[in-house]
């Protein structure tokens, strides 16, 4: 069965930044040590680079394809930086550079720690993968018929997906 819309793709992938010397580069994200990651295909669930790569597979194919920033993550912006109190990270060990996920207003956002004061703490809102071309490998697991239930919540349930 070919990847199309309102199907359900479960797949393993591993990004890196393209461009950059592959030889120990260690990966910016992967699946591989966790579940495949379940989509449904042709919502948007994923960035549109790779939606467009994933088109027309089947299950048991593997590709590498490359995106650049503009449909993977878009353009960095400057001006992004927020003055977030200390006590919305909880007790976690705080360090420039480190990357981890802000509940906002708009729903969870991963950010990018630029400074840490006493009491407040400067992160930067643009995606931690903004501004870079990226190089996706990608394994396809599965690839089947979505449900009614799926296509009406925009979702996948069960593996993989969402349990409600
Ligand atoms: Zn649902």
């Amino acid at each position: 069965m070919k990847i199309e819309k309102d199907r359900v793709v479960r797949f393993h992938y591993t990004v890196a930044e393209a461009g950059v010397s592959e030889a120990g580069q260690e990966p910016l994200e992967t699946s591989k040590e966790r579940d495949p990651l379940a989509i449904l295909f042709g919502h948007g669930n994923i960035i549109p680079g790779l939606e467009t790569a994933m088109e027309g597979r089947e299950a048991g194919e593997s590709f590498g394809t490359d995106v650049t920033a503009a449909d993977a993550y878009g353009e960095r912006r400057d001006g992004l930086s927020q003055r977030v109190p200390k006590k919305h990270f909880g007790e976690q060990k705080l360090e420039p550079g480190m990357q981890i996920v802000l509940n906002t207003n708009f729903g969870p956002r991963a950010v990018t720690v630029q400074k840490v004061g006493l009491s407040v703490v400067d992160v930067d809102l643009n995606h931690p993968m903004a501004g870079k071309d990226l190089h996706f490998d990608v394994e396809i697991v599965e690839v089947r018929e979505a449900s009614k239930e799926e296509l009406e919540h925009g979702h996948v349930h069960g593996e993989g997906g969402h349990h409600h």
